[in-house]
């Protein structure tokens, strides 16, 4: 049984180290494909493949057509929009993430980046204390429910919207359930994103919704670039002098952005929510044992396709 290691950005030593040993430990044989430089490359590579992990390499169904022996992709963190879940339903092969194990960083820099702004990124102008402030969490899943705690423990009042959960699983998480999007938006100082981008999100946050936070607010975006529509977030910061953006990671207007806006705006040039050592092994490990879980037991709980297989 092969499994396919493909990263064309690799994972740390250490979690190559331990990913190896869960396969190995396992009775199957691990193949590397890293800093690879072009797609074909990997289309080449999965041909003889029963199993693939990857971060944010593209899974295309040029590449699953390719992998006539696939079983199982999964993709070694939480966002899976680089997957092609069709392809993989139409080939009959299970598609995966990892949820969860790089959800501690990704919420510790939503943090950071609040603080940031709040304090005019680290320059020596007057800022503002988060604390006593509202903070808006739009999606209550992984990230958005670790972001909630931290936030309530430096002080802020923490509210929350998930169309898939309750109001009573919103608040049995810490936090106020907001009855809309808009109620969120137009009641929270911070709002924190933490949707997936899928057909539904991608645009979805825009004017309307962005103009209408209280006086001082500021949007923070560790999600998607995509979910923003940003033609709406350039008009908004436009006509509102006072509303800020931070992204992880920098939407496509970003130099006009930062023209127009100067301190108001950040984001990173390269997304980093989830680079940090603890959260690159996390994934990776998890994303081994899942494999071995799905060969040995039929374990698919992590399966994203579920629902089109069926
Ligand atoms: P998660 O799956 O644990 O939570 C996602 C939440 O979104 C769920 O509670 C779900 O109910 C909700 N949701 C699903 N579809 C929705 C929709 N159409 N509209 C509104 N809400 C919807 O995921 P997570 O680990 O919390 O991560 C959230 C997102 O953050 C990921 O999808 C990914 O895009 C992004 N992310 C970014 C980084 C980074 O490096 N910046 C790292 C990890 C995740």
């Amino acid at each position: 049984m092969k499994i396919l290691l493909a990263t064309q950005k690799p994972f740390a030593a250490a979690a190559v180290a331990g990913i190896r040993q869960i396969v190995e430990e396992a009775g199957y044989e691990l193949a590397l494909l890293e800093k690879y430089a072009a797609q074909e490359d990997l289309v080449a590579a999965v041909a003889d493949a029963d199993a693939l992990i990857v971060r944010s390499d593209k899974v295309t169904s040029e590449v699953i057509d390719a992998a006539v022996k696939l079983r199982i992709v999964v993709r070694a963190g939480a966002g899976f929009d680089n997957l092609d879940l069709d392809a993989c339903t139409k080939h009959g092969v299970v598609a995966m993430n990892t949820p969860g194990q790089n959800s501690n960083a990704v919420a510790e820099l939503a943090v950071a980046m609040m603080i940031f702004m709040a304090r005019t990124q680290f320059t020596p102008a007057t800022g503002s204390e988060i604390q006593g402030k509202t903070l808006g969490i739009q999606a209550f899943g992984n990230v958005g429910r670790l972001v909630g705690r931290k936030a309530a423990a430096l002080g802020m009042k923490v509210k929350a919207i998930d169309p898939f959960l309750t109001a009573e699983q919103i608040e049995a998480g810490g936090a106020v359930s907001a009855s809309s999007l808009e109620d969120l938006y137009s009641t929270s100082d911070y709002v924190s994103i933490h949707i997936p981008a899928t057909p539904e999100t991608v645009g979805s946050i825009g004017y309307n919704l962005i103009s209408s936070m209280p006086k001082g607010a500021t949007l923070i975006n560790t999600a998607r670039k995509e979910v923003i529509d940003e033609a709406g977030l350039e008009k908004a910061l436009e006509e509102r002098p006072d509303l800020k953006y931070v992204a992880d990671v920098a939407p496509d207007n970003f130099v006009t952005l930062q023209e127009k806006f100067g301190l108001r705006v950040f984001a990173t040039p390269k997304k980093m929510g989830a680079q940090t050592a603890e959260a690159n092994v996390n994934a990776g490990l998890a994303a081994a044992r899942q494999i071995v879980d799905f060969f040995k037991n039929g374990n698919t709980r992590f399966q994203l396709n579920l629902r089109k297989m069926q």
